[in-house]
């Protein structure tokens, strides 16, 4: 017995009984009318058109016709699953594989072990990462008067950009908070580090209440007095932890950073401008509903698998 030998791994009726399980944990939805728990019928021994493949055609599998509207649905309409043809159960797998991998795992990796082409294991998984992308902003970090680090990392080469001797300009640049407290964290793929591009976030997104923590970067000085405390280390002088007060550090948010990069630079090594904030909401997600956070790889694929819907790939 292993983690993937659960039924709904194997099973396309049971994927989709597991699916809906998940994502109409609060009661079926309609995705045409928009009903909640209204009457819906299961359509069972439905079977789609002839093909070669399928001489009496496949069964469909979830399908459900809505009591009010008429209308037929699965599980899948309305989610970034939607038009993906690859069996339910595979993408189940897929997901399961994504969470549990700290550091992520690259689409050729899929394609091997999901025995899928490769092209489908490459778009299936920027599915999965659309689905881990968080929705709208919660409560503010630091409401408690907590401490909130903010910090930002470069990674890659911008396309076209000319290789600079010292600085950042040519690489992309992410800011990440990390509510010290909640162990949550919120990550943004940004243009680059300047003023303009980080003040609106960390005001956004951080209380006034909070003991603001970074680095000595001059980008951050302005905006930190508009905080309870604002706390930085010198780490152009090797200090990481302020002498005087031991809580005024980064440590949390660059040891997240580090799993990023190792991830990044290790297992996806190419990655276009226009996908990095898939990527990052990746890591997000995982630093967020990591084990010491209570979480454990059944609980962070539900999680992911909650994101489905609302959301899809253009
Ligand atoms: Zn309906």
């Amino acid at each position: 017995m292993s983690v993937l030998s659960q039924p709904h791994f194997h099973d396309e009726a049971k994927a989709y009984a597991f699916l809906e399980s998940v994502v109409w944990a609060g009661g079926v939805v309609c995705p045409h009318c928009g009903v909640v728990g209204g009457r819906v019928y299961d359509l069972s021994g439905v079977r789609g058109s002839k093909s070669v493949k399928n001489p009496e055609g496949a069964i469909r599998h979830g399908l459900k016709k809505c009591g009010e509207c008429r209308k037929q649905f699965t599980v899948k309409v309305g989610t970034v699953f939607e038009h993906a043809r690859m069996p339910l159960h595979k993408m189940l797998q897929a997901v399961h594989l994504i969470v549990s991998s700290k550091k992520g795992i690259s689409a050729h990796q899929l394609h091997r072990v999901l025995e899928v082409q490769y092209k489908s294991a490459w778009f299936l998984a920027h599915r999965i990462r659309e689905a881990m992308r968080s929705g709208d902003l919660a409560v503010p970090f630091g409401a408690n008067g907590g401490a909130v680090e903010v910090d930002e990392t470069y990674i890659g080469i911008k396309k076209d950009a000319p290789h600079m001797r010292g600085g950042w300009g040519h690489k992309h640049t992410v800011l990440a908070l990390v509510d010290r407290e909640s162990g949550q964290s919120r990550w943004f793929h940004i243009d680059s580090a300047k003023f303009s591009n980080i003040q609106p976030i960390v005001l956004e997104n951080i209380s006034r209440e909070a003991r603001l923590m970074t680095d000595e970067a001059r980008v951050y000085k302005p905006v930190g007095k508009q905080f309870a405390e604002h706390g930085t280390t010198l780490h152009g002088g090797h200090v990481y932890v302020d002498p005087t007060d031991r809580t005024i550090h980064t440590n949390t948010v660059e040891g997240a950073f580090s799993i990023f990069k190792r991830g990044m630079k290790g297992v996806y090594q190419h990655c276009a401008e226009h996908h990095l904030h898939r990527y990052v909401a990746e890591f997000e997600f995982r630093y967020n509903t990591r084990q010491a956070n209570g979480i454990d790889d059944r609980g962070r694929a539900r999680e992911a698998l909650r994101g489905i819907s609302g959301k899809r790939l253009t």
